[in-house]
């Protein structure tokens, strides 16, 4: 297991493993976020914070919530508005430690305009 907290430790996540691949997206919102998402099942993911600590953002057709720590503003993950069996969570692994990371390859994702991994 390895955890993920935002800056002030609000908001804590744990994965069963380091990510072995990073996704930098140049779409719209990562890009102004900076993220590195690792992705996981949903039910992989355990997100923990007190009750009105974190706020969600959605955009476009609204299926995706973006989390962010309300004390530090942090993004933290994210996840879909709707849970479904199968569901996939973006853990922003710039909340990992760095040494968590260092195996894990970053790949740069144009989801700006042709949905294609440009390297
Ligand atoms: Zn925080």
């Amino acid at each position: 297991m390895i955890e993920a907290t935002c800056h002030c430790g609000a908001v804590r996540i744990t994965v069963p493993r380091k990510p072995r691949q990073l996704t930098s997206c140049n779409c719209s919102i990562c890009r102004r976020y900076g993220a590195l998402w690792a992705y996981y099942k949903a039910k992989d993911v355990s997100v923990r914070s007190a009750r009105g600590a974190t706020t969600g953002y959605c955009w476009g057709d609204k299926s995706l919530r973006f989390v962010r720590c309300n004390t530090c503003g942090c993004v933290t993950h994210w996840e879909p508005v709707t849970s479904q069996g199968d569901s996939r969570v973006g853990v922003n692994a710039r909340n990992f430690e760095p040494s968590a990371l260092g195996a894990s390859r970053v790949r740069r994702f144009d989801g700006a305009s042709s949905w294609k991994f440009l390297d």
